[in-house]
């Protein structure tokens, strides 16, 4: 199948998604010395992207930044009392948001560029009727023994589930993000010129009442579907999902893995469907690129963090186009 257009280039207003994982791979530590390093080098690699007198919108993922705040609570709850789930998204989002403001402007300062960066405290609505509150799915955190989970989740009131084997997680409602809150400013904020950072962690989760009264609620949304949900409200035409591999690939991890560069949004839906991209990672990135680019999205890209600008340019990443009329 053909596709509508290429968009190579540089867009005028452009959401970036980075990934949690690539700025805070599993293999390390997480010392705030290492978390530094790595918000630094997404600094450094995004500078490209930074410099271009565009409309930039970052948002960000935080499934290991928040696994660690959990894993905190459950080490410390006899010392400290526990938080509800908002607001430890609130804290790695905040976290997060704060080193990566600071990497992009040191990055930018390095090269003399004085573009400013700030990043906005994002709550994003869900339905309390969303069927994910009766149904946690999401695994979050750390693996636990059988004997600790059993203890954290009558202290807790978490719920475990055994892990392909590999031991208990704390799973999580996962549910659809309905509206941001306070999307107008990100909107204002993006068009004086300055970067803005938002939605991290698929945004704070929240409940508004039929008064206006919102309050947190227990849930991890995803920052994916919270980028696309964004981008389309906003009106975005060009979505980036920064990752820790430079294509997607049918057959993944198999002898006939093969990466792909360009594909329609039916032909993604097709390999959706027949379960090449992996539920918890690459899944939800092609589910938030078809929803993207169904909601008035033109171009989706799907690339390596390192390779940022040359994904934007088209000689690296995964492209994903409409069908062609
Ligand atoms: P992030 O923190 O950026 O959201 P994830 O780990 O959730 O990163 O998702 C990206 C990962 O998805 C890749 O690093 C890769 O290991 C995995 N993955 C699963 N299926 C595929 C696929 N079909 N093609 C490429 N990568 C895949
Ligand atoms: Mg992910």
């Amino acid at each position: 199948m053909t596709v509508a257009s290429t968009r190579d280039g540089p867009p005028r207003r452009l959401l970036v998604a980075v990934g949690g994982n690539a700025i805070h791979p599993a293999g390390i530590k997480g010392t705030a010395e290492e978390q530094v390093a790595y918000t630094g080098a997404a600094g450094r690699a995004l500078r490209p992207l930074l410099e271009l007198d565009n409309e930039l919108i970052i948002t960000h993922g935080n499934g290991p930044g928040v696994g660690k705040v959990l894993m905190r609570q459950a080490l410390a709850r006899d010392r400290v009392a526990p938080m509800s789930l908002d607001i430890c998204v609130a804290n790695s989002q905040g976290g997060i948001a704060y080193l990566l403001m600071q990497a992009f402007e040191n990055a930018l300062r390095a090269v003399g560029n004085p573009r400013h960066v700030v990043c906005l405290l994002t709550q994003v609505e869900v339905d309390p009727a969303d069927a994910a509150f009766r149904n946690p799915t999401k695994p979050v955190g750390y693996f636990y023994g059988e004997t600790e989970a059993r203890a954290l989740s009558l202290e807790l009131g978490w719920t475990m589930r055994q892990d392909a084997g590999r031991g208990w997680r704390l799973v999580v409602p996962s549910p659809e993000p309905k509206h941001i809150v306070d999307i107008s400013l990100i909107d204002a904020v993006a068009k004086r010129g300055t970067v803005v950072i938002a939605g991290g962690g698929g945004g704070i989760p929240v409940v508004r009442q039929p008064n206006g009264v919102r309050h947190g609620v227990e849930a991890v949304i995803d920052k994916d579907l919270t980028s696309a949900h964004m981008a389309n409200v906003l009106g975005i035409e060009d979505m980036m999902i920064l990752t820790g591999v430079s294509r997607i690939a049918v057959n993944y991890g198999t002898s006939r893995q093969e990466e792909l560069d360009r594909l329609t949004v039916s032909e993604a839906r097709r390999y959706l469907k027949e379960g090449h991209f992996l539920a918890g990672s690459m899944g939800p990135k092609v589910e938030a690129a078809i929803r993207f680019l169904r909601g008035g999205g033109k171009r989706a890209i799907i690339a390596h963090l390192d390779e940022a600008l040359p994904a934007l340019n088209g000689t690296t990443g995964t492209r994903i186009l409409p069908d062609a009329h």
